[in-house]
């Protein structure tokens, strides 16, 4: 079965599983996998090495654009997985910590950052074949995207979800904290100015609530198969 080269947009709340079942898409039918807020991380990790971030955890909006000029972030591939360079300096591991997931938030609220993002996401994505993940992929980033999956989930069910991450790695934050955090996380994302989360009247949505993994990839080949007439169904590997 033959998918051809498009570009999938897939769009939704944190915690809704948009990066795994973005990857296993790539995986299983040979597209890039990009995650653009790697990128917002990567600001928010350089803001907070460089001191834009106040103690009292609010933006310094002057040094923030100061230091864009000079910030380079880019994606390398090691070991099968795609890992966030900040110049040669891999900083998957430091983007990953809930304090910088917390502080990507704010710093992608400014319209100069979602600029600076937004040209590197083109550059990346110039190879065509690509499905990206994130908030404003299928709305600003790839409006014209031929596929666009907007993700949701029960809070509760991403609540727990996020909470089992977190314990997994040694995290001691509540369930209901953690619920906290996705709430506000979810409202400022959805409320800000610029590019804020909304569902892109022609998404497809996937609510995997009470769904698996598997579930996920099979629907999303039904509605590739749907879109573009294929009528082979190719096996799965997950
Ligand atoms: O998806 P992830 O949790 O890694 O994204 C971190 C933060 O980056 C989000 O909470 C959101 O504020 C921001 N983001 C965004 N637009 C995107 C992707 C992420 O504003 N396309």
């Amino acid at each position: 079965m033959t998918i051809p080269d498009i570009i999938i947009a897939v769009d939704g709340y944190s915690s809704t599983g948009k990066s795994t079942f973005a990857k296993l898409v790539a995986g299983e039918f040979g597209f890039l996998y990009l995650d653009s807020g790697a990128m917002y991380r990567g600001v928010a990790l350089a803001a907070k090495e460089a001191g834009a971030i106040r103690a009292d955890g609010s933006v310094d909006e002057a040094a923030l654009q100061a230091l864009l000029p000079s910030l380079e972030l880019h994606f390398e591939r090691k070991e099968g997985a795609t890992r966030l360079f900040m110049g040669s300096r891999e900083v998957e591991a430091q983007i990953r910590t809930g304090e910088v997931g917390a502080l990507a938030s704010p710093v992608s609220a400014y319209p100069f950052v979602r600029a600076w993002v937004d040209e590197r996401l083109h550059a990346f994505a110039a190879g065509g074949r690509v499905i990206m993940d994130g908030r404003d992929i299928g709305t600003t980033v790839f409006p014209d995207a031929q596929l666009k999956i907007f993700m949701t989930a029960d809070p509760m069910v991403r609540a727990q979800r996020r909470y089992d991450e977190l314990s997994a790695k040694g995290g001691t934050d509540t369930l209901e904290e953690v619920f906290q955090a996705l709430q506000e996380r979810d409202y400022r994302d959805s409320h800000r100015e610029t590019s804020p989360l909304r569902q892109a009247p022609d998404a497809y949505v996937l609510d995997n609530t009470h769904m698996t993994l598997h579930e996920e990839v099979v629907w999303a080949l039904g509605v590739l198969q749907g879109k573009f007439g294929l009528y082979e169904t190719p096996g799965l590997s997950c």
